[in-house]
């Protein structure tokens, strides 16, 4: 049996044409303010992606980039404006933030009304409860609609996730969690990783650490879902300097024969959060 490759450029083209409808019967085209602090390669370069794919739909992108040195007060001003303005419908403090500001103080101050990336407490405290209302982090909501759209099931099923970020494994676990799914959660300290991820129906993985997943990490029929981007040397180009690659977490090549379905990366999990970021978006400007 060929096994079923979990294409995220595919479900999003497929979601985009009613996300664009969405936006457009908005009175108003709404304005998604990104903060970013520092110039984090990494960062200016998921930006950038959602700059594009927002302009596409017609959401005007202010991207505010501060210095590196910023105060936490100072920052919490700005998005204190960002939360007075009225044209501003969404929030996202790209993250990771340098080390010597507060994140968890810095995420509280966005209003929960603008928080499109759903990690406000009170977005929180929604998601764990499987709330109907709440913002789900748009890496979550990318990996339901992901298996959604193959018609994956995750009732009754027992899924292995492998991270336990606030960001991306802790509201991941909670929606598989609210799905009647069992769920164990793997982590740096897990002391043996393939026994548990073998024991999985649906492995999803979110470490970053490239090739983490290999064969002896996943039996037979899996379903397994890559989250994680890592960069890597690629091959050498002609001129010798080696050139940069995206992976996931999972050695593709090594697991795509075992798993019945495979995300791969790039083009799995990657384009559908931005869908489900302007997805979010597009729910508060209703919510207003
Ligand atoms: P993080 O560093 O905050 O968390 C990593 C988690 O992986 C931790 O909980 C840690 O305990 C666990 N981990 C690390 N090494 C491990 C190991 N050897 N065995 C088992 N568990 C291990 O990272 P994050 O923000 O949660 O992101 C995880 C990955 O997902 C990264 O590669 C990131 O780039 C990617 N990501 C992808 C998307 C997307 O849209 N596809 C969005 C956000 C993050």
């Amino acid at each position: 049996m060929s096994t079923l490759i979990l294409d995220g450029k595919v479900v999003r083209a497929a979601g985009l044409p009613e996300l664009k409808a969405r936006i457009e019967a908005l009175m108003k085209p709404p304005t998604l303010a990104i903060i970013q602090v520092g110039d984090r390669e990494d960062s200016t370069s998921y930006i950038k992606a959602k700059t594009a794919f927002g302009e596409k739909l017609g959401v005007k992108i202010k991207h505010i980039k501060l210095a590196e040195k910023i105060s936490e007060q100072e920052l919490i001003a700005k998005i204190s404006e960002c939360n007075q303005d009225e044209t501003i419908k969404g929030i996202i403090v790209q993250l990771p933030l340098p080390i010597a500001l507060d994140q968890d103080a810095i995420i509280e101050a966005i209003s929960p009304k603008k928080d499109v990336d759903g990690l406000t407490s009170f977005n929180v405290k929604r998601w764990l409860e499987g709330r109907e209302d709440a913002v789900i982090p748009g890496t979550t909501r990318g990996v339901k609609e992901l298996l959604e759209y193959y018609k994956i099931d995750l009732f009754g099923k027992h899924v292995v996730v492998v991270g336990r970020s606030m960001l991306v494994g802790k509201p991941i676990a909670a929606y598989c969690l609210n799905e009647n799914a069992s769920v164990t959660i793997c982590h740096s300290k897990t002391a043996d990783l393939a026994s548990e991820t073998k024991r999985a129906d649906v492995l999803i993985v979110a470490a970053g650490k490239p090739g983490l997943i290999g064969a002896n990490h996943v039996r037979e029929g899996t379903v397994v879902v890559d989250v994680g981007i890592n960069t890597v040397k690629g091959e050498k180009l002609e001129d010798e300097i080696p050139s940069k690659k995206l992976v996931g977490d999972v050695d593709f090549e090594a697991v795509k024969d075992i798993a019945s379905a495979i995300s791969p990366v790039p083009g799995g999990v990657g384009p559908m959060t931005v869908l489900a970021i302007f997805e979010n978006l597009a729910d508060l400007c209703v919510k207003e």
